[in-house]
C-alpha cells in the first residue's frame, strides 16, 4: 500500500466514497506488519466505529486488493490474511499458533520470481512463497 492519500484518490476515482470507517481501515493498514485476517481488522475497526459490519470490512478488503494495493495470502487454510507491503517477499506460517510472519527472500534464492503476466490463457496475479513450521515461541 502507497500512502494514504493516493489510495483515497483512487477510491475517488472509482466512485467509491470515502467514509471514516473506510479511512479508519486504510489508517490501520498502512505500515502494518502483523498479517491481519478480515476478522481481525473488523475486531479493531469495532473499537472505533461499534456500527460498522463485517461486510463493509470485507468489501473494502476486497477492493484494496483488486486495486493492487495489498495482498492477499493463502496460506492459513482457515482464512485469508491482508498484507499492505506489496514489495516481493516470503512469509512463514506457525502450525501452531497460525501466526504469519515476514520472511527475506535469500538474495540466491533458486527461483526465478520474475513472473510472465500470462501463460498459456492463465494470467498470473502473483506467486506467494511461505516456509511452514514453528515459531520461536511454539517451537
Ligand atoms: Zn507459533
Ligand atoms: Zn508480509
Amino acid at each position: 500500500m502507497r500512502d494514504i492519500e493516493s489510495v483515497i484518490q483512487r477510491f475517488r476515482e472509482a466512485g467509491l466514497k470515502i467514509t471514516p470507517q473506510r479511512l479508519s481501515i486504510f489508517r490501520l493498514l498502512k505500515d502494518n506488519h502483523t498479517h491481519p485476517s478480515a476478522e481481525d481488522i473488523y475486531r479493531e475497526i469495532l473499537k472505533v466505529h461499534p456500527s460498522i459490519s463485517f461486510t463493509t470490512v470485507y468489501k473494502t478488503l476486497q477492493t484494496l486488493r483488486d486495486m493492487g494495493e495489498i495482498q492477499e495470502l493463502s496460506i492459513n487454510p482457515e482464512r485469508a490474511h491482508y498484507d499492505p507491503d506489496i514489495t516481493e517477499h516470503a512469509h512463514t506460517f506457525c502450525r501452531s499458533c497460525r501466526q504469519i510472519g515476514d520472511m527475506a527472500l535469500p538474495l540466491n534464492a533458486p527461483l526465478d520470481l520474475k513472473l510472465p503476466t500470462e501463460q498459456g490463457g492463465f494470467k498470473v496475479h502473483a506467486l506467494q512463497v511461505h516456509a511452514v513450521g514453528l515459531c520461536g515461541e511454539c517451537g
